[in-house]
Parts: C-alpha cells; structure tokens; sequence
C-alpha cells in the first residue's frame, strides 16, 4: 500500500512542473558547482607524455611480472568500466533527472567518460598492446567480470524503455542504479585500481598512465560527489523512499561491492606490490567504502584506518601544488590560454 505513494514530482527527478529548457533561475546549487570543478579540471590524454612509459614497457627487466600484471588488470577493467558508465548515464540516468542543471552536469560527465575512453585508446596505441586482450579482460578475467555484471544487475530494469520512476518501488529500483553506478562503480570499484597505479608512479613507473589515472580519479570524485548529492536530494524530497529496509538493504549492496573490490584486489596483485601488502588494498578499499556510506547518511561498516593518506592528495582538489609528487594538482586548458 505505502509503496503504491507517487514520488515528488515537482523536485529534481521527474518534475512535470518546470521547463526542462529554462536553466535559469537555478535551484540547486551544488549540481552547478560540480559542473565548473569539471571544467576547472579539463585534461584530454594527449596531454600526458607517454615517452617514459614505453621506454619502461619495453625494457624487458623494468618491470616485474607481477607489476605488468597489475597494469593489464587494471587496464582491462577501467577500458570497459569507463563506457559501461558511460551508457547508463546516457540510456538510463538522463531520462529521469529533469532538473537543468543536473542535466547541465550529466552532459560534462558523459564527455568527462568519453575522454576517460580515450584515455585506454590512447595508452593501447602507445604502449602497442592488444585491444582484442584488453577489451576482452571484462569477459575473460572472474574477478573484473564480477565487478561488472554486479553494477549491471542492479540496473537491468532501468534500462526498460517502459521503465518509469512513478512510485516508491520504482524510485528505489532507480536508486539502486545511483547506487551501483555513482557509489559502488565510480566510488569503490575504481579505487583498488586507482591506488596500485598510483602507487606505482610514486615509484617513478609508468608515470605518463600513473598522471593519467590521477586525472581520471579527479574526476571520478566529482562523479561520485554529484551523485551522492543527487542520491541525498532525492532522499530529501522522497522521505517516505529510506526506510530502514531500503537502508540495511543498501548496506549489504555495498559490503557485497567490498568482497568484490577485495577479490579483485587480490587477483591483480596476489603477491602485493612495491612492499605494499594486498591487505593494504584491502584496508584502503574498506576505509573508502566507510566514507561513501557516510556520505549519503548510512553507518560506517570497517572502522579502518586510510593506510595511504597520499591518495586523498591526489584527490583534493585543492589549488596547492605537491611539488614533490606530481605537477597534476590544480589544471585548467583553453579559458586560461592568453592571447
Ligand atoms: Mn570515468
Ligand atoms: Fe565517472
């Protein structure tokens, strides 16, 4: 009975109130506060000089097998990962967020995953590997095909062209996309990657992919901040959505996400990685998992320490520059050019 209640529809879903053309005045904010972060961030992949990472794949004894390991793992994941999100922006997220701004931020993000696409194109022809193993790795490789068919599961209905978000149960089974692509793909599935490739460039390998992943986990974390803000609007304006059944059960999507990353983990580097433990990952995973709970209101799970408080360097977006680690804190292209 209380499932059959009609959503909200005169907020930031489904609205059949307001013009969807009509941009201004705007109301929320924040959605047009991560649309400028992306564009105060913008970076193509050609940037990045790949000349050191060839030198480095080619010598035969650079690299030990166990880091060309982690390399493929994680190329193969983030090749196909990247244009699976991509889609359901695109097919399945875009249809129901009516609100201009939101729609404003999710165009600047399909192209964000776009230039994330070409990333993979790009270190495939520099570093001449095989696409037909690397876009195959998601179908071949358990623990990416895990990783991916579980976002999908969660997802399928959606992707109905006669889906419509009109009830309590619809709206949860929309959320439940928010929840597999923005927090558990883009907020958790990314990070055991994120942290091995940067470990990696930190030990001054494969920096050209090293820099590369650091602007694509920039902005991945504006990804997963309009989507957790998108996911607490939501809440907000559709109480009656986060009972403590919807809750619990959300949690246990999210611990489930947390086995996988920790399989995935073990699978890309079994042995650990540069004296780095694969528990560590594990840790990191785990600690990264507690943060996007809190962030749309639900208890922490793990209670764990960030075993490499680097990485939120590389996150922050702060305008301070680490001249120590990297030149990639803080970029802007094009606006900034003089003339
Ligand atoms: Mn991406
Ligand atoms: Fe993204």
């Amino acid at each position: 009975m209380e499932n059959k209640a009609l959503i909200n529809t005169s907020g930031i879903i489904n609205n059949t109130k307001t013009d969807p053309n009509k941009i201004l005045p705007m109301r929320y904010m924040w959605a047009r506060q991560h649309y400028i972060s992306g564009v105060a961030n913008n970076w193509t992949p050609e940037e990045v000089s790949m000349q050191k990472d060839v030198e480095q794949w080619k010598e035969p004894k650079f690299l030990t097998d166990d880091e060309r390991r982690m390399i493929y793992w994680n190329l193969g994941f983030f090749a196909t990962a990247e244009s699976l999100t991509a889609n359901n922006l695109v097919l399945a997220v875009y249809r129901h967020v009516t609100n201009p701004e939101c729609r404003q931020f999710l165009l600047r993000q399909a192209y964000e995953e776009a230039v994330h696409t070409d990333t993979f194109i790009y270190c495939c022809d520099t570093l001449g590997l095989d696409p037909e193993y690397i876009y195959n790795m998601y179908l071949t490789i358990p623990s990416i095909n895990d990783k991916d068919r579980f976002v999908i599961s969660l997802t399928e209905s959606i992707f109905d062209p006669n889906f419509e978000v009109k009830d309590l149960v619809t709206l949860r089974k929309f959320v439940h996309d928010l929840i597999g692509y923005y927090v558990i793909m883009e907020g958790i599935f990314f990070y055991a990657g994120f942290a091995m490739m940067l470990a990696l460039k930190r030990q001054n390998k494969m920096v050209g992919i090293g820099e590369q992943f650091e602007y694509i986990m920039r902005d991945e974390s504006i990804h997963l901040a309009f989507g957790c803000d998108l996911i607490n609007q939501i809440k907000a304006e559709n109480p009656a959505l986060w009972t403590q059944e919807f809750q619990d059960e959300l949690v246990d999507l999210i611990k489930k996400a947390v086995a996988l990353e920790s399989r995935y983990a073990l699978d890309a580097c079994p042995r650990g990685l540069l004296g780095i433990s694969t528990q560590q990952f594990v840790n990191y995973v785990e600690y990264v998992a507690d943060r996007r709970l809190q962030r749309i209101d639900l208890p922490k799970v793990y209670n764990k320490e960030n075993p490499f408080p680097w990485m939120s360097q590389s996150t922050d977006l702060s305008k301070e520059k680490n001249f120590f680690e990297s030149r990639v804190t803080e970029y802007r292209t094009g606006g900034s050019l003089e003339w």
